[in-house]
């Protein structure tokens, strides 16, 4: 296990952030780490990286204790905060030689990180030149300096316009081959764009933790219809595959489905050939969007 976080919970004064959270991610994993505003992502990604320490529970980062090996815990970590502070005056690769001298990592390194996260054409620039993306690639070549085995990604496409997102996610994807990388985000688009695992949370709770291919295999199909006019439910449950009929309202039915074949042109069929009309058909699938929102929505801020 790469992380391994158990019954962690954590107070500011009398407010409670975090709930006693647990939840385990294997080595080189790829897991998204979603909430609204104030869910509680920073607070665990800072207690994981050390820099705060949590009110009760404890974590276990690459077999270092996050309370008595502190030190090898930040080695083992590669941490991206959430406003990925920069020095703006300083060049790209001043600016890692200067990370790199903080770490202690061999400058050999620098050029590696450089390649790795596509900045060789902009090493020599001022930060303060780079477009926001490209400032994300140096907080992330930074964050790769030490060569850790894990990173920790608070909100890194926040910010990004839609260019510089799909190239930062692709980075993200590709670094994820040799790592394992632990990301928060707000928007659940980056996670179906990245992570192979969610792991939700609300109000300082884990409300669900999954991997996406099973969002998908468990999720009924669910069709409404509206025919031009009403008919037995009974007589719906004679489609192939039926769970459940419901009349909605006047002649809309919700059918659910045991199947994940399309089956919209059933239907279709089945209407033709017992004279009906179809004036709507809609497929509700449950997925990720629908279960972030069924889990986040007694949240205000989302
Ligand atoms: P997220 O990253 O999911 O937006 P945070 O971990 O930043 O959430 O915050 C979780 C909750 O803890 C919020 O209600 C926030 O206001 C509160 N909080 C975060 N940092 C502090 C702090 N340093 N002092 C007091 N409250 C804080
Ligand atoms: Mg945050």
């Amino acid at each position: 296990m790469s992380i391994v976080v158990s019954n962690i919970s954590k107070f500011y004064n009398q407010q409670k952030a975090l709930n006693a959270i647990s939840f385990e991610i294997k080595q080189g994993e790829i897991v998204g780490f979603l909430g609204p505003n104030g869910a509680g992502k920073s607070t665990m990604m800072k207690i994981l990286t050390t820099y705060l320490d949590s009110s009760e529970g404890t974590a276990i980062v690459n077999g270092f204790n996050i309370q008595h090996q502190p030190i090898d815990v930040q080695k083992s970590i590669g941490y991206l905060p959430e406003h990925n502070p920069l020095y703006l005056e300083m060049y790209v690769r001043e600016y890692l030689i200067f990370n790199a001298r903080v770490y202690k990592t061999p400058k050999s390194r620098i050029e590696e990180v450089i390649q790795l996260t596509g900045l060789t054409p902009e090493a020599n620039k001022k930060i303060s030149q780079l477009s926001k993306g490209y400032r994300q690639r140096v907080g992330l070549a930074c964050a790769l300096l030490h060569n850790p085995q894990v990173l920790i990604l608070d909100e890194p496409t926040t910010g990004l316009d839609p260019n510089q997102l799909v190239e930062i996610r692709e980075l993200i994807k590709s670094i994820g081959k040799e790592k394992t990388v632990f990301l928060s985000t707000h928007i659940m688009q980056e996670v179906e764009a990245m992570c192979d695992r969610v792991i939700i949370i609300n109000n300082g709770e884990i409300v669900a933790d999954t991997y996406l291919n099973e969002i998908a295999d468990k999720s009924e199909q669910i069709i409404e219809v509206e025919f031009d006019y009403r008919i037995e439910e009974a007589f719906l449950v004679k489609l192939p595959n039926v769970r459940d009929v419901k009349n909605i309202h006047g002649f809309v039915y919700q059918i659910t489905f045991d199947t994940t074949t399309d089956m919209r042109p059933i239907i279709f069929d089945f209407a033709h050939d017992n004279g009906l009309k179809i004036l709507q058909l809609s497929r509700k699938n449950k997925n990720l969007e629908s279960l972030f929102r069924e889990l986040t929505t007694k949240n205000d801020e989302f």
